[in-house]
């Protein structure tokens, strides 16, 4: 594990108990994560991207242990996290925290701002002369005036409110950050702001986020690197300008070719995404995404496809990534950025 390594993730899965039967009368658990490895660099923006229900969200929370993992391996700073019991596991949960989507939802509304600020403080034995201090801090960072903690969260807009979420986040002054589509909640107008803010901390306080997005555009404009997930798997990660400058992975295309263009005399390519996510409690067969792939052959059908390096820090999990790397033009299919 190298100096620079935050996060360790190897073989991880998260299942769910079965949500119903299968056609053939079957139970079986929801594979929400199913084997997925990587690796978060310190000081980073690693982005994870996919689908709605693609497992994105559960990654988050399992490798930060607020879901029990299934199985695997998770390391910070090369401790296992999932050998801790939850009492050895507390003071490490100060320097790992999350930002919620949705901050009406994730602010108890009974509340003053004062007092959700407040609360990760007392958790951790904050002394009560130095809370009131930290609140006005973490106001000031987020750019809130100090009576803002005077105030309920019904008082504030959508924006202001998810920088109350991201103050709380910062309360305990962590170091690793999930933000789960910390801006999908938000007006087109202020995703930028917010996003913007992020980045502000990141710099200040040399935070490294693992940011969760359903939306290319958000994950472009604030990542270094990106991987995509389709059914609970990783298929495709690279540095960011590598990834959106030529996708090696059909789902990859499929889903860049869902942004909408400014431009409506630029076409960013011919693999349209079809059909549904399937049930990840019946995923499809060796590679999961032939069903809805236009180049699957009979070899995707049968064996599952590797996520190995295809070029140096870009991998994918495709039997023909290697022939779309040779035969593909980049796309050249960047995205709208929020706010632009
Ligand atoms: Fe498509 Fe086959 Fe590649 Fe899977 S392995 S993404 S089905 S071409």
């Amino acid at each position: 594990m190298g100096d620079d390594t935050v996060f360790q993730v190897r073989d991880l899965q998260k299942h769910f108990p079965p949500r119903h039967r299968l056609a053939a009368g079957e139970r079986r658990p929801v594979r929400a994560v199913d084997g997925v490895s990587f690796d978060v660099r310190r000081g980073e923006v690693l982005g994870i991207v996919g689908e709605s229900g693609c497992g994105k969200s559960t990654l988050g929370r399992t490798m930060i242990r607020l879901l029990e993992p299934t199985a695997g391996e998770i390391r910070f700073e090369g401790r296992d996290l999932t050998a801790m019991s939850e009492r050895e596991l507390k003071p490490l949960r100060r320097r790992f925290q999350m930002i919620f989507q949705d901050p009406h939802s994730s602010l108890n509304p009974r509340m003053s701002v004062r007092r959700i600020l407040e609360e990760p403080l007392i958790t951790h034995g904050t002394a009560r002369s130095d809370r009131r201090a930290r609140v006005k801090e973490l106001l000031d960072a987020v750019g809130l005036p100090a009576d803002a903690g005077q105030r309920y969260p019904h008082e504030f807009s959508g924006g202001q409110l998810q920088r109350v979420g991201i103050a709380r986040a910062m309360a305990l002054g962590p170091e690793f950050i999930v933000a789960d589509e910390p801006v999908a909640a938000l007006d087109m107008s202020v995703q930028a702001q917010v996003l913007n803010l992020m980045i502000e901390l990141k710099e200040e306080l040399g935070l490294t986020y693992l940011l969760i997005a359903h939306d290319l555009a958000v994950v472009e404009h604030i990542s270094d690197r990106v991987a995509v997930m389709y059914l609970g798997q990783l298929v495709e990660s690279a540095d960011r300008d590598a990834l959106y400058r030529q996708p090696l992975h059909p789902y990859t295309q499929a889903l860049m070719q869902a942004i909408p263009l400014p431009d409506p005399t630029r076409s960013g390519g011919h693999v349209p995404l079809r059909g549904e996510v399937p049930d990840p409690a019946d995923p499809p067969s060796a590679c999961r995404f032939h069903t809805r792939c236009p180049f699957a052959e009979d070899v995707c059908r049968e064996e599952a496809p590797a996520f190995r390096q295809v070029r140096p820090g870009h991998r994918a999990a495709c039997h023909f990534a290697e022939r779309f790397l040779a035969q593909a033009a980049p796309m050249g299919c960047r995205s709208p950025r929020p706010g632009s």
